[in-house]
């Protein structure tokens, strides 16, 4: 497996990087994942606006062009012959000294990880999940913005370990005012009454592409979109819930913190719009 590391790809065994580096010591940094199916990578232009544009909201500089970076996560794919593929592209600050202030620090680390994978087990998207919503609440947008994809995602680790400890695969965080925002990296959505809810992203959600594409679909199939706060009560009482991201792409929740939704299973509106993204990626082709 190769690894693009300090202007080179490199073996995965030698891709290290320095204790020095404000990533590692701080978390000062962004990152994107983005998937490649059948050798296209999906809503790379996307992926990477959202990562120039957290770039910019941090003040970190990219040292390559936005057409570079491109060539370069396509690369990164080639390189290591991959057709679907989840690549990973990380921004770190870059060297510094132990002092927070990155004035230390010289040129931004840029690395890209291409490999297959791992998404929930294939049976979880037959069967869909059940979820709890835990404590953890995500940082305010007027603070640091969710857009922000930034190397500082303690929170929804948090919010992974609490899913850990009930012994589930996803967790539901909420904001400060007890609105729904998202699970640990991935949107939410509800259907009722034929309408597709989803948070707005300043209830401190990412806005992501995943989503992004889902609204696309809905707005196609003549669903009515409401893109508006929601209660844990609104969850319960859905007929249908769903999560979407890069990773998991769109997966059925049945369960949300012990009440069943659509008698536990997943629903036929969850399972269409799944195979209208499904079309999508099939045809959405490399930009
Ligand atoms: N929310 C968070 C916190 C995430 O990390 C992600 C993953 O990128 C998402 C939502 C889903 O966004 P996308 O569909 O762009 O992958």
């Amino acid at each position: 497996q190769w690894i693009f590391l300090s202007g080179e790809f490199v073996r995965k065994e030698e891709a290290k990087i320095s204790v020095y580096d404000h990533g590692f010591l701080y978390g000062d940094g962004v990152f994107e994942g983005i998937r490649a199916y059948d050798g296209n990578i999906y809503r790379l232009n996307e992926h990477l606006v959202r990562l120039y544009e957290s770039a910019k909201s941090i003040m970190l500089d990219i040292p390559y062009e936005f057409e570079a970076m491109k060539e370069l996560v396509a690369e990164t794919v080639r390189k290591n012959s991959l057709r679907d593929a989840y690549v990973r592209v990380v921004v770190s600050r870059g060297v510094g000294n132990l002092g927070l202030d990155p004035k230390s620090c010289g040129m931004a680390q840029v690395v890209v990880i291409a490999e297959e994978l791992a998404l929930f087990p294939k049976e979880l998207y037959e069967t869909g999940l059940e979820i709890v919503s835990v404590a953890t609440r995500r940082n305010r947008p007027d603070v640091l913005s969710p857009k922000v994809k930034s190397l500082n995602y303690l929170n929804n680790i948090l919010v992974k370990i609490e899913a850990n400890l009930a012994n589930v695969p996803e967790a539901l965080m909420m904001n400060n005012e007890g609105y729904v925002a998202e699970g640990s990296g991935d949107n939410i959505f509800l259907v009722k009454n034929k309408a597709l809810y989803t948070p707005p992203g300043y209830v401190g959600a990412l806005e992501g592409i995943t989503r992004e594409a889902i609204l696309e679909i809905a707005e196609e199939e003549g669903y009515t979109i409401k893109e508006e706060p929601f209660t844990r009560h609104d969850v319960y009482v859905a007929d249908e819930v769903f999560l979407t991201g890069t990773a998991a792409e769109v997966i059925a929740v049945v369960k949300v913190d012990g009440r069943v939704i659509n008698d536990g299973a997943p629903g036929v509106e969850t399972e269409y719009i799944t195979k209208c993204f499904r079309n999508k990626v099939a045809t959405d082709g490399m930009q």
